[in-house]
C-alpha cells in the first residue's frame, strides 16, 4: 500500500507516466476478463471547468480511457452524480463539461448516477440513502477525484468525492445531515479498486466551487483512499492531516493504522500552501450541523423553494458566498476553435499541452481532423496570447470567464516566464 506522485506539465507527459505506472506497478490489479464493465468516476462539481480547478481534468480522462482501451477493455463507462444545485435546476453537466463529448469521441458509455437505477445503503442514524448501482456492481472502479480545498470539510479529495454516487438532491441532502461520518460510511459501502487523484489544476481558497485555480501539475496514484487523502492534505501544506475533519474522524474510528501514519510521515515532497477555505459568519451558520438540520428543511419547504429559484435571490445567496454557484440557463452556441494566426506565438504549445484529444495544435486548427473537436475550449480559455477564437453566443460559458479568465490565463503565462 502506497501513493504514487507524477509530475505532468503537459498531456503528453501525463499519457506516457500514466500508462508507465499502471504497467510497472498497478497491472496485477486489473481484470484479466477484458469484457468485465469498468467504471470511471469523475469529480463533476460544477458546470465549471479543469481549468477553473472545479472538475477532473478531461486530459486525465482522455488518459485513462486510452490506457483501458489500448489493452482492450471493451466495457467502459465514465459515471458520476452531478451537483445538486444544477440537477434540481435541470442543467446536463455532464454536456456542459463535455464528457459526453470525450465519451462520444472514444467510443465509450456515459452515465449521470442522478439518473441511475439505485441501491439502498445505511447511513449514519439508520438513514438510507440510495447510491447507483453502478458503483457497487462494476468489475472495475476507477475513482478520478479533483484536489480541492472545501468550505465544508477543509479539503475534498478521494473520500468525499463519492458523494457523488449517491442519486439526485434527495439522497445527497440526507447524506449532509452528518456529511463527515457519512462520507466514512460511503466509502465503507463503496470500495474503488483504484484512484486516480487530479492535481493538475487543483483549487485552493474557499472550494469546491468558489475557489482559485492552483496549478500544480500533480497526479497522485493508490489504492488506500485514506492514505492517499493524508498524502494530498501534506501537498496542500496542512500540517497535519487531523486538521482535515474526515481524516481526523476516519483516525477516531481505527480506519488509520501505524502504518499509514509512518508513510505519510515518510513521504517526502513538495509541498504547496494551498489557501484555506474562508468562511462567513453566513456560511458558517447554514453548515453548522446543529441548525443544518433544521434549515435544510426550512430550505425545502414548497413556497421557500420557489423563491431560491428567483434570480435576485439567487444572486443574492452568491453574493454573500451561501451559494457557491450562480447557475446560467443559456447553452452555448459557438463555432470551432479557430486561430487568429497574427497573435499566435509560435513555439508557446499551451494549447497543445491542453488539448484533452491530444490534437497537434496550434498546427491543427482549421484542419479537416477539427470537425472531431470535442468543443471543451481548454485551448480558447488557456492561450496566453488571445489567440485561439469561437465564434457564436458562449451562453452559461460566459460566466467561467467572467469568474476565472484572468486566472487561467496567468496560470498559463506564469508557467511560461
Ligand atoms: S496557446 Fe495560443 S499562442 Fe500558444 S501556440 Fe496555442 S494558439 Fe499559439
Ligand atoms: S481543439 Fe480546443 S476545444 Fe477542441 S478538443 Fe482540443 S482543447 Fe478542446
Amino acid at each position: 500500500m502506497k501513493v504514487d506522485l507524477l509530475n505532468c506539465r503537459n498531456r503528453k507527459e501525463l499519457r506516457e507516466k500514466l500508462s508507465d505506472v499502471l504497467d510497472n506497478i498497478y497491472s496485477d490489479l486489473f481484470p484479466s476478463d477484458k469484457k468485465v464493465s469498468i467504471l470511471i468516476k469523475p469529480n463533476l462539481n460544477s458546470n465549471m471547468n479543469s481549468l477553473t480547478g472545479n472538475t477532473t481534468d478531461l486530459r486525465l480522462l482522455a488518459v485513462v480511457i486510452e490506457y483501458l482501451k489500448d489493452r482492450n477493455y471493451a466495457n467502459i463507462t465514465v459515471g458520476e452524480g452531478t451537483n445538486s444545485g444544477f440537477f434540481r435546476a435541470g442543467v446536463n453537466v455532464i454536456r456542459r463539461l463535455r464528457v459526453d463529448e470525450l465519451a462520444r469521441y472514444y467510443n465509450v458509455k456515459v452515465v449521470d448516477f442522478n439518473h441511475s437505477d439505485t441501491i439502498p445503503i445505511e447511513l449514519e442514524d439508520g438513514v438510507k440513502a440510495n447510491i447507483a448501482r453502478d458503483c457497487l456492481e462494476s468489475g472495475f472502479f476507477i475513482n478520478i477525484p479533483k484536489l480541492k480545498t472545501h468550505f465544508e470539510t477543509e479539503m475534498t479529495v478521494c473520500l468525499k468525492s463519492l458523494i457523488g454516487c449517491l442519486a439526485g438532491r434527495e439522497n445527497k441532502k440526507k447524506a449532509h445531515s452528518s456529511l463527515i461520518k457519512n462520507i466514512l460510511k460511503l466509502n465503507d459501502a463503496i470500495k474503488p479498486d483504484l484512484q486516480i487523484v487530479d492535481g493538475l489544476i487543483a483549487m485552493e481558497g474557499t472550494g469546491p466551487s468558489l475557489g482559485e485555480p492552483k496549478k500544480i501539475d500533480t497526479v497522485l496514484i493508490g489504492t488506500n483512499p485514506y492514505l492517499l487523502d493524508m498524502i494530498a492534505s501534506k501537498i496542500a501544506g496542512y500540517d497535519d492531516f487531523r486538521c482535515i475533519p474526515v481524516l481526523r474522524e476516519a483516525l477516531k474510528q481505527k480506519k488509520i493504522d501505524d502504518f499509514m501514519i509512518s508513510e505519510y510521515n515518510s513521504m517526502d515532497m513538495e509541498k504547496n500552501v494551498f489557501k484555506r477555505p474562508e468562511i462567513s459568519f453566513w456560511v458558517a451558520l447554514t453548515i453548522n450541523p446543529r441548525v443544518q438540520k433544521y434549515l435544510i428543511k426550512i430550505r425545502y419547504a414548497p413556497l421557500i423553494n420557489r423563491a431560491f429559484n428567483w434570480e435576485i435571490t439567487r444572486r443574492l445567496l452568491f453574493g454573500l458566498g451561501i451559494s457557491q454557484d450562480f447557475i446560467v440557463f443559456k447553452e452555448p452556441d459557438v463555432s470551432l476553435p479557430y486561430l487568429v494566426n497574427g497573435n499566435c506565438m509560435d513555439g508557446c504549445a499551451v494549447c497543445n499541452d491542453i488539448c484533452p484529444v491530444g490534437f497537434d495544435l496550434p498546427g491543427d486548427f482549421g484542419t479537416e481532423k477539427m470537425r472531431s473537436c470535442i468543443k471543451c475550449l481548454y485551448c480558447y480559455s488557456a492561450c496566453p496570447q488571445n489567440a485561439v477564437k469561437v465564434d457564436g453566443d458562449m451562453g452559461f460559458f460566459n460566466q467561467q470567464n467572467k469568474q476565472y479568465e484572468g486566472y487561467i490565463r496567468r496560470l498559463f503565462v506564469e508557467d511560461r516566464s
